[in-house]
């Protein structure tokens, strides 16, 4: 079974407790990219995926494949928003973010706005929310969901001009929820921290910023799926090429090729496999959103930090 091994991390607890917006990915024993390990992160305790009461934040989605016992791929009917989009001249893979997200063409520039909320249920979310569902995490995150007002411009031809990225947001999935890098709070350890993810793999800092660090189950699983944009305009992938194959790729986590969303080559990112070196995960492996570092220079943000 896919899920068979799984790593038993380290139960400090303490360490969480101060996280700041910092944390980080799935842990596996083994590099196989078919056959990666999702963390043991913690048990749900009522039963299977909740599909009870309704969280409107997950309308116009529908779910697909299972792909951890409590997250579930889905997918995302955009075609209420994307006439409007097609009207300002976005195509591509701009056409398949969530209608949640709104983008407006602002020159060179697309203007992304986000809540930055998941659209499917959380046990992050406060327990009287119609989108909170129970699930223990083997680190308690003491923070809750809470919607966030970001406006990020991307710029529509990237840069290659790149540069480390810093702490806060680096990025936005097509559902809104932010995207952060692969490094831990001063102090911490990212591979650890992984331990408070909830089932979809994603947990909310102080102020309740809910973000990934590694691959979203809920938009992609060892698979070609568009994952989200960068904010230096780059587009972010599933760890697999359309073709199906395992991409070879440079410091930045990217390459060139064709994608799903662009016959010509094109750069863009890929969910990629790190091994641990802090001493407590050393060896350890996980399926990150970035390396730590831009391909090109990031557009600006109002609420990224
Ligand atoms: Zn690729």
């Amino acid at each position: 079974m896919r899920y068979a091994m799984r790593v038993v991390l380290v139960s400090s607890v303490e360490f969480l407790l101060g996280c700041s917006s910092d944390a980080a990915a799935l842990a596996s024993s083994d590099g196989g990219a078919g056959d990666a390990e999702v963390p043991d992160s913690g048990k749900k305790t009522d039963g299977a995926i909740d599909t009870g009461t309704m969280c409107s934040l997950a309308t116009n989605t529908t779910a697909t494949t299972t792909v951890t016992s409590e997250c579930t791929l889905v997918t995302r009917d955009v075609s209420s928003c994307q006439a409007l989009r097609m009207s300002q001249g976005l195509g591509g893979a701009w056409l398949n973010f969530s209608c949640r997200v709104a983008l407006t063409k602002s020159g060179s520039n697309v203007t992304v706005g986000a809540d930055s909320q998941p659209d499917y249920k959380s046990n992050y979310f406060s327990s009287t929310d119609a989108c909170y569902t129970k699930y223990t995490t083997t680190f308690p995150d003491p923070n809750s969901i809470s919607a966030q007002t970001l406006s990020m411009s991307i710029p529509l031809s990237p840069s290659t001009t790149g540069q480390a990225m810093g702490f806060g947001v680096v990025g936005v999935a097509i559902n809104g929820v932010e995207i952060f890098d692969n490094v831990a709070a001063p102090g911490d350890d990212i591979f650890l921290e992984a331990g408070s993810f909830d089932p979809c793999q994603g947990h909310p800092a102080p102020g309740g910023r809910y973000h990934y660090h590694a691959e979203p189950y809920s938009i992609s699983s060892n698979d070609s799926n568009l994952i989200g944009v960068m904010r230096d305009g780059y587009f972010i992938y599933g760890r697999l090429d359309k073709d199906g194959t395992v991409p070879t790729l440079d410091t930045n986590g990217g390459h060139t090729s064709a994608t799903p969303d662009s016959t010509t080559a094109v750069y863009h990112y890929h969910v990629n496999l790190q091994t641990s070196t802090a001493p407590a995960t050393v060896g350890t492996k996980a399926w990150f959103l970035t390396t730590g570092t831009y391909k090109g220079a990031p557009g600006t943000c109002t609420g990224c930090n």
